[in-house]
């Protein structure tokens, strides 16, 4: 199969005008397939301006009657008012700061323009996205509409699209042949010509179903594809019976939870059985996944391997090493710690203990990435937080060992139904229980009229030997200027507010010493109150510190405020989260209202999902996932699902280079970062 009509340059096929180069490189169209890939946004209606319905999106063909600029009263807006009459009514064409429009649609000339249409005051608007002067006369009843770039029309890609449609029939189709009969999907040169230049909107319909289901399929199949060959590969003879698995958990100063103890089967069954485990562990903060992670790495070093931890910084990895040490404080189990700015003569004595199989855990950052690591036998990497590292360093860390087992973790919760669908062939568990003897945080949003009421409770709870968090946003770390508001900040606590109390200051323009020197006095109780920008999101545990205040919570997305939360309620005191701020928007009442009403990650997670939409949401925390060119992972959530399920049912019949072909054509090189 000869794909080179496909991959080859623009250029060298399709009368490319010098002008448009530009622009198609901005939006990423180099190739002849990322031409046909770059579908419409939206469809215009053809219609008359009798068949107006408020809202829809139309074209409306007619002529010029007149064309007038207009001043706002209230913003310094300029508007351009055309008046659009066809033989069947008038429209009002709306343009903004574009006076010069006037010159263009001159009183007689024919012209269409394309946008929403609004019925208001007995008259009909529209705000164009596109319009055309002189249009050539309607072929379709439905207008394509492409996301654009400075420099490129709606009419420059109709012609380009136009150029290459007939190289669609060469795109392999990626469904066996069974299921594409079942299906009876349109084929897909077919559906990349309805796509492009829909003769109705029924076809419409059925083109976009078409090609949507296939790049799901796709999707599915290479996650599917990934999974059978780490399934190849050869077992590491691994072995867990119950003296074992008792001698394991014999360490730990307390009973698992339900929740966990069905984890640790899971990853049992996983390290027991042929292939490679590759397993995402979701599980609120404090739900003890580090637990879980180090009875795995217990079974591992049992059977002769050693185990790897990665924590994305140097506080959590410390942190890691702490709570480890302790548990295994009266066994042969040797535990180290590795970070980047070690001493060298320290650095390399550890180095050679680790590659002569003397440590068995080695807990550390990015350091354990570096090439002068290496393991006499790594048989588990558990990387935490997963979602901090790129998908690249996880790669180099899991390269150290020959194809050891990989556990993920990750304390944002993914909502359970995208998970399953996204990481559609990867394992997830999920810990949704906590620890018993855990009172739950009180969360209370202070109106600013309130605040000086709740200062006092926080001064009788550091009375009574509590510890408080008081939580700063900055909107750009590395900034001085906002270090410096945080720095006035803590200044303010320390002389005004609370002089009677021990305060200290994190932020992120401080040096890792300084910050852990900051941590640590916190830790061990020389500080009662820390005052922190974001920097505490991730993993500190101070069992002592019972309370957190957050400034200007509005600022604050859910995720990050039930996050900051996790950093109270971890010892026996009862816990407090106040949530200072007066939210300007709706939505922002709405976070805070969540927030101080559910406890539950999941949900807050769901919530999340729902105001923030999916591409917002997975693509800050998920890296990993290529990019779809017509499939939505949020509205075509049907198709998705029905693709994951017949990947799956399809899997044996999936053809794997037919596949990797297709995967290579459609998402480009980017399809390798399929990965957890
Ligand atoms: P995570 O990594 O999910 O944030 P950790 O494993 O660090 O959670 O556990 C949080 C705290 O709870 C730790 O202090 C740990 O010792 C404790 N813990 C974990 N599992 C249990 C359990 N089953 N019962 C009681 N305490 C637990
Ligand atoms: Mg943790």
């Amino acid at each position: 199969m000869d794909l080179t009509p496909l991959t080859e340059p623009l250029d060298d096929t399709v009368r490319v005008v010098g002008r448009l180069a530009p622009p198609l490189g901005r939006l990423k169209i180099r190739r002849v397939i990322d031409l046909l890939n770059h579908f419409p946004r939206t469809y215009n209606q053809r219609v008359s301006v009798s068949q107006l319905k408020p809202g829809m999106y139309a074209s409306v063909t007619g002529h010029v009657v007149s064309a007038e600029n207009k001043a706002t009263k209230r913003s310094r807006m300029k508007l351009t008012e055309v008046m659009v009459e066809d033989s069947s009514g008038t429209i009002k064409a709306v343009f903004f700061n574009q006076p010069w429009l006037t010159g263009k649609f001159q009183p007689g000339l024919r012209v269409r323009v394309s946008g929403p249409v609004d019925y208001a005051y007995n008259s009909w608007t529209i705000k164009p996205t596109a319009f055309e002067l002189n249009p050539s006369p309607l072929e379709h009843g439905l207008e394509a509409e492409y996301p654009l770039s400075e420099g490129i029309s709606n009419e420059d890609f109709t012609d380009l699209e136009l150029q290459v449609i007939d190289r669609a029939a060469l795109i392999p189709d990626p469904l066996p042949e069974v299921l594409s009969k079942q299906l009876r999907l349109m084929p897909i040169p077919e559906a990349y010509r309805q796509a492009h230049m829909p003769d109705h909107a029924k076809a419409l319909e059925a083109a976009r179903l078409a090609l949507k289901y296939r790049e799901f399929f796709l999707l599915q199949a290479g996650l599917k594809l990934r999974r059978r060959s780490e399934a190849g590969d050869a077992e590491l003879a691994i072995k867990v019976d119950d003296d074992l698995r008792g001698r394991a958990l014999k360490h730990f100063p307390f009973e698992f939870t339900a929740a966990q103890t069905r984890v640790c089967q899971e990853i049992e069954e996983d390290i027991t059985t042929p292939g490679r485990m590759h397993r995402l562990l979701q599980g609120d903060v404090g739900s003890g996944k580090t637990a879980v992670a180090l009875y795995a790495a217990l079974l591992m070093l049992d059977n002769a391997y050693q185990a790897a931890i990665m924590a994305p910084t140097e506080v959590l990895a410390r942190q890691h090493f702490a709570n480890i040490r302790a548990y295994m404080r009266d066994t042969k189990v040797r535990v180290e710690l590795l970070l980047g700015g070690m001493k060298k003569s320290d650095r390399d004595a550890l180095m050679a203990d680790l590659a002569d199989g003397k440590i068995h855990i080695l807990i550390g950052t990015h350091a354990l990435i570096e090439d002068y690591v290496k393991f006499k036998k790594l048989g588990l990497c558990v990387i935490d937080e997963q979602h901090k590292f790129g998908v690249r360093q996880r790669a180099t860390l899991r390269a150290k060992g020959n194809r050891p087992h990989v556990l993920a973790m990750s304390a944002t919760p993914i909502p359970r139904t995208l998970s399953m669908t996204v990481y559609g062939a990867l394992d997830v568990s999920v810990i949704d229980e906590l620890p018993p003897g855990r009172t739950p945080v009180i969360t209370e949003w202070i109106h600013r009229s309130r605040e000086k009421h709740a200062y006092e409770r926080i001064r009788k709870e550091l009375k009574e030997g509590g510890r408080a968090y008081f939580v700063y946003p900055l909107v750009n770390e590395s900034d001085k200027l906002e270090a410096k508001s945080a720095v006035e900040f803590a200044e303010t606590l320390k002389n005004d507010t609370f002089p009677e109390f021990r305060v200290g200051l994190v932020h992120g323009q401080m040096s890792t010493d300084e910050k852990d020197a900051a941590v640590q006095a916190f830790r061990e109780g020389k500080l009662d109150i820390l005052a922190a920008t974001v920097v505490v999101e991730v993993g500190v545990d101070v069992p002592e510190a019972n309370i957190m205040v957050i400034e200007n919570a509005e600022r604050f997305g859910l995720a990050q405020l039930h996050q900051l939360r996790g950093r109270v309620g971890r010892g026996r005191k009862q816990s407090y989260l106040f949530l200072f701020g007066d939210p300007k928007t709706d939505e922002a009442v709405k976070r805070l209202n969540t927030i101080c009403m559910t406890h539950d990650g999941f949900r807050i997670a769901e919530e999340d999902l729902k105001m923030r939409g999916f591409g917002d949401f997975v693509g800050t925390r998920q890296s990993g996932l290529p990019k779809l060119h017509i499939g939505d992972f949020e509205s075509d959530y049907e198709a998705l699902h029905r693709a994951r399920i017949d990947a799956a049912k399809y899997g044996d019949q999936i053809d794997e280079a037919l596949i990797r072909t297709c995967l290579e054509l459609h998402f480009g090189r980017r399809y390798r970062l399929l990965d957890v």
